[in-house]
């Protein structure tokens, strides 16, 4: 059994407009210490899919249907006060924009130190220093430093602060939300490689949620790619985002076209090839496939028929018409 089970799951926004259906019918299973990584455009639903695993929705956001198991237990049949117990301790977020997140008139130590005392109750305030302390040597800051204020530090030492304090309460699974995309290109390899060797270290899964496709084929064992709140393609890395003899493994035509409107330092000099058009209008859903109008290779039952997950084997698996696999389709 998967650390993580979501199934089948369906987010939608309540809105002026209707009901906007930001995640529709999308499974993903994560297990213990594994690095998943979730990819696609602003929009397609991959942080409504992540914030609906903690139960961190807005207001105006509602499950109406598929369900989210951590470790045997459907979250989503919790109460809020039962929630509480596996936030922080079971799951933690690393949020983006850690300036925003983190409390500018509390010292670091102590915003590191609040969530293990609050959360475990046999720990007295000298065990959650020491802690709180630990972690910050394990995240590369100076320990000496726990006084500080969130102003004092830079971007990257800030997110840093973020990622220990998700994990003060020594959580199974932790949630990054495009934890380095306002950072500068060498301060993110530096979190990225602080993520590897604290998952290792810690034997933590991640959930790892970027538009940065060469950093998710760099770091995760497994990856999954959304389209207009629905699940395109999905698979171990090097099958979704490798080559073999310089063709890319990608089966469908929007991970192809992704990996094609991003530079390859491998490949010879070509023009970045963007995607033309935008995602489908998410409160008015359509018939066939969300990708058609935006696919150079569309056919005449991708306007009519929504194509279903097919098994490519090895645990890859793509939802378009022109994917043919040794598995049988996949119905959830
Ligand atoms: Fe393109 Fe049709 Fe495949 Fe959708 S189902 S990605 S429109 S070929």
């Amino acid at each position: 059994m998967s650390l993580l089970e979501v199934r089948d799951l369906r987010v939608s926004y309540g809105s002026e407009d209707g009901d906007v259906h930001a995640v529709d019918g999308v499974s993903l299973s994560i297990d213990a210490g594994e690095f998943v990584g979730l990819a696609g455009e602003s929009g397609c639903g991959k942080t409504t899919m992540a914030m609906a695993i903690p139960q961190l929705l807005p207001r105006n956001a509602r499950i109406s249907s598929g369900s989210v198991t951590f470790d045997g237990v459907d979250l989503s049949a919790l109460d809020e006060q039962e929630m509480r117990k596996y936030r922080w301790k079971d799951i933690s977020v690393v949020f983006q924009g850690a300036l925003n997140a983190l409390n500018p008139v509390q010292t670091i130590g102590s915003q590191i130190a609040e969530p293990i005392r609050v959360h475990d109750s046999s720990v007295s305030s000298a065990e959650a220093d020491d802690r709180m302390r630990e972690l910050l040597e394990a995240v590369g800051i100076p320990s000496r430093r726990s006084d500080d204020y969130p102003h004092q530090f830079s971007g990257g030492m800030r997110q840093r602060v973020m990622i220990a304090m998700a994990l003060a309460c020594r959580p199974r699974l932790v949630i990054a939300d495009e934890p380095i995309t306002a950072l500068d290109v060498m301060t993110q390899a530096q979190i990225i490689d602080l993520l590897q060797s604290l998952s290792a270290r810690y034997n933590l899964a991640m959930l790892l949620i970027s538009h940065d496709l060469s950093v998710l084929a760099q770091t995760c064992d497994r990856v999954a790619v959304m389209y207009a709140g629905k699940m395109a393609e999905t698979g171990p890395a090097q099958d979704v985002f490798g080559e073999t003899d310089g063709v890319a493994n990608a089966q469908h035509p929007y991970t192809q076209r992704l990996l094609r409107a991003y530079p390859n330092i491998h490949r010879e000099r070509v023009f970045i090839d963007g995607i033309p058009g935008s995602p489908p209008d998410l409160s008015r859903p359509q018939q066939g496939c969300r990708f058609q109008a935006r696919c150079d290779v569309a056919v005449d039952s991708c306007a009519t028929v929504e194509p279903a997950l097919v098994s490519l084997g090895a645990g890859h698996q793509a939802a378009c018409h022109l994917v043919s696999g040794p598995g049988s389709e996949i119905t959830s």
